[in-house]
């Protein structure tokens, strides 16, 4: 008897499959990775083939059979990777399995398939039945006409001779023609911009990178075959990535090439279609849902051969993978926010390592994790030659605060830029236009009514917004509690910033790129165009504007709040501030007319602000690895983050004590767990935080997951939403 066992794709966190299915001789073809329909309890639900056995525990009267396979399975290879990642990221094996279904499969079901048309081509018969002078009805005679030319499609043939499907299945049964169902492709509109498909001679060091990688695609002794590409922006990294694809292209291997979300705008994108041409696959969420099964389809086939996506393409369904790319690797898109939070950094390493795959991870701002673990590749100097721009630090706690969110010396630069008819990005890690309102009388704040946040003044929208649920009010025109019409809008977000740039840098035009303005369908690349296209210009908003362009004409790129970042109580806080400014500087002085930077901080000595204006990544992170090495942070030790949420508080607070005794006695020796400690509020809902630091990752993820199982499985407590975070970010 041939059984399969089925992970039925259900959201319950205690239930314990795979379970047991009997399978008819008609589906004797299902292999592991086969998605099939099954009867389970009263349902019928989707589930995915983890294994093919001979034989059950269970008498065959017991078991039930699918009742439908889908015309598409995952290969055996990302079901492992799938069930993994439910594992070491504390999720289930259903929520790890979804990852790598076909697009638009899941737990809901198949929302979304091939299109097939008919296509009709004309047999000899038909041929005779034209000259032999038979007896055809009018649309008949028209369709043979039609198909001598060639074969046509249904739709083709009807819009011709108006011949519908009757006509065509007729002909069809008295052999005339001859039809076959013929998939067709929903080609993904090409959104990006100037790409040219040349191949420069690279650099001696480009050379070298490449000669690397090909070494470990060969599988030479000694090669390592996990890599850290380390280059700053402009060094000539994407040209590296390129031949390295080739190369594994040649081989007869497949390749990914994960790019941070936002770098899906036009630029990086366009380069390897460009170069690959047919086999080159893309997979985003801007795609239309057919547009992306067919480029999933393409890839399972073999049609296609590399897949260049964000975080979700890892999960890509390339034959024989033989390179995956994670460019910017020290992108925070790479993680995954919600279940199961999947670090695709990470998962990348897995499945190549699994897959006998080469992984290059490339960036100018390497995180403390790779520089310590992955052997490296440098590319020290920009391709152009060019130096990196020099960086002015700007001390804002020194300077007049009427003088606004500028400092007076960044407002000269950017008057220069006017004057020299050049371009400058200005950059604000906060949308909207102040952060706070208050009442200058009484001191009354405006908060939200179900976060514990500050609302966000938009006055372009003529509201106050929050930023961590849906609220929004008119702005007031007085103070609630006692009437005064004096209200004190304190700090400034990129709608402030733009203001006052069009007003004294007029007429120089000002684009804003941050999340509001980028909104609309295609609104992020035409606002990048407009700002490539304009004969000056400034370009302000927040990190969106420091990522996925490049622009020759750009000599100033400010940022206004350097140490905004550093401010979260977050370990990683340095590294982000570090990355963020580092990026930022290798947007200016790309062309002829070099360039400068300008950081504006309220901590000019921090360690990360100081280090990125000397363009000092390698000193930068000699003191971070020793920083982490001395308070235990990782990687010399494993975080892994519980969030608890629920209406209630005592329930909340029952739950998460509960939890925390619970864990108490099951974690590792050595392991320290920290709360549950309050977190602000969101959307009406109490949280409560645990975290975990342990040097054995595996002994703490095992205690956490049965901790947590055994709570969700707690009925008293069920309005108690549970989120498990191992690497939180
Ligand atoms: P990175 O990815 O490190 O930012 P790129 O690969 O995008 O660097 O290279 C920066 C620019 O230099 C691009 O316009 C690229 O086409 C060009 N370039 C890269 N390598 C070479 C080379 N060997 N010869 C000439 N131009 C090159
Ligand atoms: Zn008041
Ligand atoms: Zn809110």
């Amino acid at each position: 008897m041939s059984i399969a066992k089925v992970e039925p794709l259900t959201t319950a966190r205690a239930l314990r499959g795979p379970f047991d299915y009997r399978l008819p001789a008609a589906m004797a073809g299902l292999e592991v990775g086969s998605v099939v329909r099954v009867p389970f309890g009263r349902r019928r639900v989707l589930g995915v083939v983890v294994e093919l056995a001979e034989g059950s525990e269970l008498p065959p009267e017991r078991l039930s059979e699918p009742i439908e396979a889908l015309e598409a399975g995952v290969p055996a290879e990302l079901v492992r990777l799938g069930l993994w990642i439910a594992r070491e990221y504390c999720s289930t094996p259903s929520r790890g399995l979804e990852l790598v279904l076909p697009p638009g499969t899941g737990a809901a079901g198949q929302r979304v398939r091939s299109r097939v048309e008919l296509r009709a081509e004309i047999a000899p018969a038909g041929e005779q039945a034209l000259s032999g002078g038979e007896r055809l009805g009018v649309k008949q005679r028209a369709v043979l006409e039609a198909l001598r030319t060639g074969e046509m499609s249904a739709a083709e043939l009807a819009d011709a001779v108006g011949a519908d499907r009757q006509v065509l299945r007729r002909l069809e049964s008295r052999g005339l023609i001859v039809s076959r169902s013929s998939r067709l492709r929903r080609r993904p509109a090409q959104l990006e911009v100037g790409a040219a498909a040349g191949r420069p001679e690279l650099l001696d060091e480009q050379a070298r990178a490449v000669d690397s990688i090909v070494a470990a695609l060969d599988g030479e002794a000694g090669a390592p075959r996990q890599l850290l590409l380390h280059g700053v922006t402009g060094s000539g990294k994407t040209e590296v990535y390129l031949a390295a694809v080739e190369a594994a292209l040649a081989r007869g291997r497949g390749a990914i090439v994960l790019v941070p979300e936002i770098g899906l705008a036009p630029q990086a994108v366009g380069r390897f279609r460009a170069r690959l041409g047919d086999r080159f696959a893309v997979l985003h969420s801007a795609l239309a849902p057919g547009e992306r099964y067919d480029e999933w389809r393409r890839l399972r086939s073999g049609e296609a051969s590399v897949c260049v996506g964000p975080r979700s393409a890892v999960f890509a369904p390339v034959h024989d993978l033989g390179l995956i790319v994670v460019d910017e690797e020290h992108d925070p898109s790479y993680k995954q926010e919600g279940d199961p939070c999947y670090d695709a950094r990470a998962v990348a390493r897995r499945r190549a390592g699994e897959c006998g795959a080469v992984l290059v991870a490339g960036t100018a701002t390497p995180r403390p994790e790779s520089w310590l673990e992955l052997p490296r590749i440098e590319l020290p100097r920009r391709v152009d030659e060019r130096r990196m721009p020099p960086v002015e630090v700007l001390d804002m706690r020194s300077a007049d605060p009427r003088s606004g969110p500028l400092h007076p010396a960044t407002w000269e630069a950017l008057e220069q830029v006017r004057g020299g008819g050049a371009k400058a990005i200005v950059m604000i890690n906060r949308r909207g236009f102040a952060p706070w309102l208050t009442c200058r009388s009484c001191g009354r704040p405006w908060s939200c009514p179900n976060c514990d946040v500050s609302l966000i003044v938009h006055r372009h929208s003529g509201r106050l917004v929050c930023h961590h649920c849906a609220h929004s009010e008119p702005l007031p025109g007085a103070c609630g509690d006692c009437g005064s019409t004096t209200l004190s809008r304190a700090g400034a977000g990129t709608e402030q910033v733009e203001a006052l740039l069009r007003e004294r840098l007029a007429p120089m035009p000002v684009f804003r790129l941050d999340s509001d303005t980028a909104a609309g369908k295609g609104a992020h690349p035409r606002i990048l165009a407009g700002f490539g296209e304009a004969e000056s210009g400034v370009l302000v908003g927040t990190q969106m504007v420091a990522k996925g362009h490049d622009f020759p004409e750009v000599t100033l790129s400010a940022i206004l709040d350097a140490d905004a970042t550093l401010r979260f109580p977050d370990f990683r806080a340095a590294e982000r501030t570090f990355a963020m400014v580092a990026q930022l500087a290798g947007r200016s002085g790309r062309g002829e007319a070099g360039g400068e930077v300008i950081v504006q901080t309220l901590a000019p000595e921090a360690s990360s602000i100081a280090h990125a204006a000397r363009h000092d990544a390698a000193g930068f992170l000699a003191e971070e690895v020793e920083r982490r090495r001395l308070l235990r942070y990782p990687p010399f030790s494993h975080l892994v983050r519980i969030v608890l949420r629920a209406e209630s508080e005592p329930r909340l607070d029952e739950a998460a004590t509960g939890l925390a005794t619970a864990l108490a006695a099951t974690l590792p020796e050595g392991a320290d767990l920290l709360g549950p400690a309050p977190m602000f509020r969101v959307r009406n809902r109490h949280r409560r935080r645990l975290l975990t630091k342990a040097d054995d990752r595996e002994a703490t993820v095992a205690a956490v997951r049965e901790a947590v199982e055994r709570l969700a499985s707690d009925r008293s407590l069920r309005k108690v939403a549970i989120g498990v975070d191992v690497d939180p970010q």
